[in-house]
């Protein structure tokens, strides 16, 4: 997703596109919509010598969220992480209990698809789900190659 397009977007959508939300957005573009904390994105914005207060990047980050242009996550109790929502590349997770990596997952045997038969008995039973996160934990193949060396 290009800045243009989001633009575009936000225009359609009688938004303001205000200069905070502009490189707010460029951060998570830039860096590849990496899964970025507020605290990264304001780090990110100073190492660019923007003039942003923290507050804003805070306020920014959840105001995105609202108007759906990025998605909140949570892989730590208490940290936040933000990626873009791209929905031509929805994907789950994986979180590496040894490096901290966080891995997407963007097989062909999404979650997403697996779940989709269990997301029908919910709504059969009269639930209605709007969407379902799945995380994945555990050691990530590089890690679980170095330990199996250390031993
Ligand atoms: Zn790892
Ligand atoms: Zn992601």
């Amino acid at each position: 997703m290009h800045v243009d397009s989001l633009k575009k977007e936000l225009k359609e959508r009688k938004y303001r596109m205000t200069p905070q939300r502009e490189q707010v957005l460029k951060v998570f573009i830039e860096t590849n919509s990496e899964h970025l904390g507020a605290e990264e994105v304001y780090r990110y914005l100073l190492s660019k010598r923007i003039n942003v207060s923290k507050a804003t990047v805070y306020r920014t980050v959840d105001l995105l969220v609202e108007l759906g242009f990025l998605r909140k996550l949570q892989f730590d109790e208490g940290v936040y992480r933000y990626e873009l929502v791209d929905k031509d590349n929805k994907h789950s997770h994986f979180i590496c209990n040894s490096c901290g990596k966080i891995y997407e997952l963007k097989d062909e045997l999404s979650p997403d698809k697996i779940l989709k038969d269990y997301t029908d008995l919910l709504r059969a039973q009269g639930f209605e789900v709007n969407e379902f996160d799945v995380k994945f934990r555990g050691m990530c193949p590089k890690c679980s190659k170095k330990t199996r060396k250390d031993k």
